[in-house]
């Protein structure tokens, strides 16, 4: 296999939260036909230089820690989309990774206030630590009833949706808002030669 495999493409980031963003590189969880977009070190190290403007070097293991951490991150946030409990064993994982990544930040005071920093870029934990600090700060500090799952027919992208009266249906607007216009559209023909355009 050739090393000069040319970058994946790049993903819309339209999650609000990079720890949704993450669950979004693999789309319809749970469907027929899921779509992975960081299923090897390269293509999740490409993910993590558009999302946090870093490539940390990730080896093979720290990838499989960072798709299991996925997969929690998932559990989790999906459940509370739908408004169910989290599953225990995922908020376990996710307990486990908060806890590294704060043992790997750095407290620090001056006369500006104080600062609680991640490590130095680079390092092949560094995405896995800010992605466990970033679904904390969701957890503790986002609105539940705005955390949701894209309508969106076989989506399922997961967003935190910040418009003012928490009506976003859709991860975008452009693809999944106007795909469910269009079949919405054609169902409406199908009804019956009655049915217009609008
Ligand atoms: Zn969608």
């Amino acid at each position: 296999m050739s090393s000069e495999q040319p970058p994946p493409p790049e993903l819309p980031l339209v999650g609000g939260f990079a720890c949704l963003d993450f669950c979004n590189t693999l789309s319809g969880w749970g469907g027929p036909g899921p779509r992975e977009r960081a299923g090897d070190p390269a293509a999740l190290a490409a993910w993590c230089a558009q999302a946090f403007g870093q490539t940390p070097r990730i080896d093979r293991e720290e990838w499989s820690r960072l798709i299991r951490l996925r997969e929690a991150l998932h559990a989790v946030f999906d459940a509370i989309a739908i408004q169910a409990d989290p599953p225990a064993d995922a908020v376990a994982l996710l307990q486990a990774e908060v806890a590294e990544a704060a043992s790997r930040r750095r407290l620090t005071g001056s006369a500006a206030g104080g600062a609680w920093r991640d490590e130095p870029p680079g390092d092949g934990t560094a995405g896995r630590h800010r992605l466990a600090m970033d679904a904390l700060d969701l957890l503790l500090g986002g609105e539940p009833a705005r955390l949701k799952r894209c309508a969106g027919h076989d989506c399922a992208w997961l967003f935190y949706d910040r418009s003012k009266n928490a009506s976003r249906r859709w991860c975008l607007m452009s693809d999944c808002g106007t795909a469910d216009k269009v079949r919405r559209f054609r169902q409406r023909r199908r009804s019956g030669p009655e049915a217009r355009d609008r």
